[in-house]
């Protein structure tokens, strides 16, 4: 059975030259990272060199990346240690945030005290940048904002370089949810003033289970998780020295290649949508996609019909793996937060597809096909 994988949002297949350099340090160097015999020092050398070119990356300083299991634990780190250590009492925020970053915030707000400010996003998920400006300009505490550079369900990005020129006016810390948009949009924390961001392996054809944080060095964040040494006493635990290896391979790949992966995207999701628009009835396309967006994501709602509460499982016995909303929604009847919060009509149901390089135009017309099968077609 032919089976098309479009949820690259959700996660991504690894590439074949990550997995060769994961399979080497696997064989090889299988010491423990704060060993200091031969085996330690090798699999420390490996770990460095994986943080100096994530550092390069993005320009920032090598001291200031720490590794992570994933990007949820990251963010979980920054927001909690935000608050326990930089003294945080208001934190800004928009309602079509990943879970990993709304939850922690709601609970700062509910057992210690924070003070939680979500902002107004409009149909296509945009923030009010003058909302914004008169919100921080009037906060009389330490404030941090925390906004996503690109939205996983929708694709609708913010102005980064805006929004954090906003920020350093206001004196407020700027916390940028970067998952979805490391590889594919440069990141600049030497140029554009961020204090925190983070990126999760898996997003961009890298393992599963490791991430990054970049802690701008200004900010001084005590241990996380307590324990060992690793990671300069940030974050214990024995290093999990392939997997980070494997993210700066992958990384080091989406950076090398950003253009001519955006270029195939950008073909494959043009030929898609123009197909959906003319052979489809009825449909529409979540977020903004004007200016800078996600251009991987192609969220569509499609019109209440016969067949349509069985679209998500038509989609999967036809061989297409796409997500209704964010991955960690999907199954679940309801509306997605972020479709709620942008006020999309729930009789229309909604799948996000996410593209990557490695798709075809095979597959797309294949989508296409089906689709016709499934909803109602011209
Ligand atoms: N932030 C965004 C925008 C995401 O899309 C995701 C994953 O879907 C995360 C954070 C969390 O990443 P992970 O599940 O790898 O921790």
């Amino acid at each position: 059975m032919r089976r098309v994988y479009l949820d690259n949002a959700s996660t991504t297949p690894m590439l074949p030259e990550v997995i060769e350099t994961m399979t080497d340090v696997m064989t090889e160097t299988y010491g423990n990272a704060s060993s200091i015999h031969y085996h330690g020092r090798n699999a420390r050398t490996q770990v460095e060199s994986a943080r100096k070119l994530i550092a390069n990356t993005i320009k920032a300083s090598i001291g200031e990346i720490f590794f992570t299991s994933t990007a949820t634990e990251a963010h979980n780190m920054i927001i909690n240690c935000a608050v326990r250590d930089l003294g945080v009492q208001h934190i800004v925020t928009s309602p079509t945030e990943h879970h990993c970053i709304l939850h922690p915030m709601e609970h700062l707000r509910d057992h210690h005290n924070v003070q939680l400010s979500i902002l107004k996003v409009d149909h296509l998920g945009r923030i009010d940048y003058d909302e914004l400006n008169t919100i921080l300009q009037s906060s009389t505490v330490k404030t941090m904002l925390t906004l996503m550079h690109g939205n996983n369900e929708i694709g609708t990005m913010i102005d980064l370089h805006r929004v954090a020129e906003i920020c350093h006016d206001t004196q407020t810390l700027f916390h940028c949810d970067t998952v979805q948009t490391i590889g594919k949009f440069e990141l600049d924390v030497s140029s554009t003033p961020i204090a925190f961001c983070a990126g999760s392996a898996h997003k961009f054809h890298g393992p599963k289970g490791v991430g990054f944080v970049y802690i701008n060095g200004d900010n001084q964040l005590k241990p996380y998780i307590m324990g060992g040494a690793q990671e300069r006493n940030m974050r214990a635990g024995t290093e999990n020295v392939y997997g980070i290896v494997g993210m700066a391979k992958a990384l080091d790949l989406a950076v090398q290649q950003q253009d001519v992966r955006k270029e195939k995207i950008l073909a494959l999701r043009q030929h898609f949508v123009q197909r959906m628009q003319a052979e489809l009835v009825d449909i529409s396309f979540n977020g903004d996609q004007e200016g800078d967006y996600l251009y991987n994501i192609v969220s569509v709602s499609f019109p209440p019909s016969d067949k349509i509460d069985l679209l998500q499982f038509n989609l999967d016995i036809s061989g297409i793996s796409a997500s209704a909303g964010s991955a960690c929604s999907s199954g679940i009847e309801s509306d997605s937060h972020v479709l709620t919060a942008i006020g999309h009509d729930d009789r229309r149901k909604t799948v996000r597809f996410s593209l990557s390089h490695l798709n075809t135009m095979e597959e797309i017309d294949y989508v296409v096909d089906k689709l016709k099968t499934i909803t109602p077609a011209v």
